[in-house]
C-alpha cells in the first residue's frame, strides 16, 4: 500500500494509516474512515444542503457505476450543485477509496455539499461547493435473519415530504420524516417502514423503494414522490427480461396490505422480501416466489459484464 497515489493532483494518501474499515477523500486528501471529518460550518452539515449517491462494490467491481454516476449528476443539476469534478476524476476517487480499504464487497458514497459562503454572505451563490467520498464495509438494510424470513413492514402515518418542497427523485439528507417513522415502526416492533403521501400512497422508506405483487399478480411500484433507485431501475428490467408484468403508478396502502408478495429495493442488498405488512402475514406469511426469483437475478446480473466495472479497470483508466 505504500506506493498508493491518489488519482487527482492533491496530497497521497498516508501509507501507514489504518484503512481496513474504510477509506475516505476529505479536503483532497485519502484518509481512514475514522479520521475523515467536514468542517462544522459546511452548510452540507448545518442546513443538509447537499446531495450524494451510493454505487456499491461486489466481488471487486462497481455494480452499475455509470447510472450512479449519471443520477448523481442529475441530483446536483436540481439542487444547483457542483462538484467540480469529471465523472472520471470521481470513478478514479471512489475506486482508489475502495482499493485503500482493501474491500472486496463495499458501499461506496459520493457527496456534495454547499460548502459555505464567504463570512457575512448569506448568499449560497458564493459558496464553494466540495466534493467529499468514503467506502465502507457493504451495507445490508436487512440482516441474514431478516432476509430469510422477510421483513415486517411498518406503513407508517408520517407524510412523506412532498416532492414540491424538496425534490425526491435528487438524493437527499431530508431524512427526519424517514427517521421518526423508522423509529415508531422500530418502537411498534416492526422491522422498517414505509412513509405515504398523505393521499394514501406508499411511496418509499429509509433508503429504498417498495414493490408488491398485487392479488392479480401484477408487480407494482410507486411512480412519484419516490427516488428513481437504481436497484428499483434493475428491477423493472429483471421484470421485463424474465416477462412478469410491472407497473410503475400511484399504490394504495390498501393495494399493498392486501398483496401476495411485497420486496424493497436498495444498493443496500438489492431485492429484500417483505413478509408482514403491519404485522399481518402476505399471502402464506413466507418468502414469495417472484420475489425469490427477483433476488436470485439481481445477483445473477452481478456477472453481467455490461453492469459490472472492475475497480480495478477504473484504477488503471484514471489519470
Ligand atoms: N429511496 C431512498 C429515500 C433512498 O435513500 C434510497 C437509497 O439510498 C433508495 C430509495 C434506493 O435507491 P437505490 O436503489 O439507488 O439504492
Amino acid at each position: 500500500m505504500a506506493s498508493i497515489m491518489n488519482t487527482t493532483n492533491h496530497a497521497p494518501a498516508s501509507p501507514a494509516a489504518d484503512y481496513a474499515q474504510g477509506a475516505a477523500y476529505v479536503g483532497g486528501r485519502y484518509v481512514p474512515i475514522g479520521e475523515a471529518s467536514i468542517p462544522i460550518t459546511d452548510w452540507g452539515f448545518l442546513r443538509s444542503d447537499a446531495t450524494y449517491d451510493v454505487v456499491t462494490v461486489w466481488d471487486g467491481a462497481f455494480f452499475r457505476l455509470a447510472e450512479h454516476l449519471q443520477r448523481f449528476r442529475a441530483s446536483c443539476a436540481r439542487f444547483r450543485l457542483d462538484p467540480g469534478l469529471t465523472d472520471a476524476q470521481i470513478s478514479g476517487i471512489l475506486a482508489r477509496c475502495v482499493r485503500l480499504s482493501g474491500l472486496r464487497a463495499a458501499y461506496v458514497e459520493m457527496i456534495v455539499t454547499r460548502g459555505q459562503p464567504p463570512w457575512g454572505s448569506r448568499d449560497p451563490r458564493q459558496a464553494v461547493n466540495r466534493f467529499y467520498a468514503f467506502a465502507v464495509p457493504y451495507v445490508w438494510i436487512a440482516n441474514e435473519a431478516q432476509r430469510a424470513r422477510g421483513l415486517d413492514l411498518r406503513i407508517s402515518g408520517v407524510q412523506r415530504i412532498p416532492s414540491a418542497s424538496v425534490d425526491a427523485r435528487a438524493k437527499n439528507y431530508h431524512w427526519n420524516d424517514l427517521t421518526m417513522g423508522l423509529l415508531g415502526a422500530l418502537d411498534a416492533g416492526a422491522d422498517t417502514v414505509v412513509l405515504t403521501d398523505g393521499a394514501g400512497h406508499v411511496v418509499e422508506g429509509p433508503g429504498f423503494n417498495v414493490f408488491c405483487v398485487n392479488a392479480e399478480g401484477v408487480i407494482v411500484t410507486p411512480a412519484a414522490g419516490v427516488l428513481e433507485g437504481v436497484t428499483r431501475r434493475t428491477v423493472i428490467e429483471m421484470a421485463q427480461a424474465l416477462g412478469l408484468p410491472l407497473q410503475a403508478r400511484a399504490l394504495p396502502a390498501a393495494e399493498l396490505r392486501g398483496a401476495r408478495e411485497a420486496f424493497l429495493s436498495s444498493s443496500g442488498g438489492g431485492v429484500l422480501p417483505v413478509t408482514r405488512v403491519d404485522g399481518v402475514p402476505l399471502g402464506d406469511g413466507r418468502v414469495g416466489p417472484i420475489t425469490q426469483r427477483l433476488v436470485q437475478t439481481y445477483w445473477d446480473w452481478h456477472r453481467d459484464p455490461r453492469l459490472s466495472t472492475a475497480v480495478d479497470d477504473v484504477l488503471q483508466a484514471s489519470p
